[in-house]
């Protein structure tokens, strides 16, 4: 069976946390999201991890290189062999192209970029309506997952708050960086015929039917130009 060298694209909210995971499950493939995978670097106190650690207690952003030698260092292990589901990197252009280079050293290339697209207004719905406990995060949505009592925590008791990163305004203000940041990787993954885009608008069980049937007409073509 041919690999399967996957990259998760889409906005906060977009569900492709989820979906990435049960990629995870259903073709056997390890699931990188890049916070996880520098904080297991750093746990394994690997060298690269080491180098990450340093910025990380200064509060900095790790620099391109030390996640790109991170992820490198990842895919390059006997459980990535078959493929890897890539989520939060890469984020910019030359991280892109780091990949891509880092990729034909290993022999290997990207299969595809899969962009779970959804509207702003259903991202603001998503996002707008969860509401986080107050002792213990425990997250409710009023819509999809609403406590019994409204405002209080089934679990514990504690009031029920919108976090600051859920209010309407900010998360329109992070669809807008994740615009200006995402956009130009959209385009260059476009450009290499590499781009596949799934509308992100159903429920995750639809979504993940779609991503599933997607990577089997990838699977077919592959086959047909073999
Ligand atoms: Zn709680």
């Amino acid at each position: 069976m041919s690999e399967l060298n996957l990259v998760l694209l889409g906005p906060p909210g977009s569900g492709k946390g989820t979906q990435g995971e049960r990629l995870q499950e259903d073709f056997r493939l390890p699931y990188y999201a890049t916070g996880d995978i520098l904080r297991a670097a750093v746990r394994d106190e690997s060298e690269l991890g080491k180098a990450a650690k340093e910025y990380m207690d200064r509060g900095d952003l790790v620099p391109d290189e030390v996640i790109i030698g991170v992820i490198t260092e990842r895919l390059d292990e006997p459980e990535a062999a078959d493929g890897f589901i890539l989520d939060g990197f890469p984020r910019t252009i030359p991280q892109a192209e780091a990949l891509d280079s880092e990729l034909e050293k290993l022999g290997r290339a990207l299969t595809a970029a899969i962009l779970v697209q959804v509207t702003d207004e259903e991202i603001v719905r998503r996002l707008g309506g969860r509401r986080t406990c107050a002792k213990n995060g425990h997250v409710f949505h009023v819509q999809f997952d609403p406590p019994k009592e409204p405002g209080v925590c089934d679990i514990d008791g504690s009031r029920l708050l919108v976090r600051d990163d859920d209010q309407p305004d900010v998360i329109r203000h992070r669809l807008e960086e994740y615009r200006e940041k995402t956009e130009p990787l959209i385009d260059y993954y476009d450009s290499k015929g590499l781009l596949r885009r799934v509308d992100g608008s159903a429920s995750p069980d639809e979504v993940g039917d779609r991503i599933r049937a997607l990577l089997a007409t990838l699977r077919i073509e592959e086959d047909i130009d073999v």
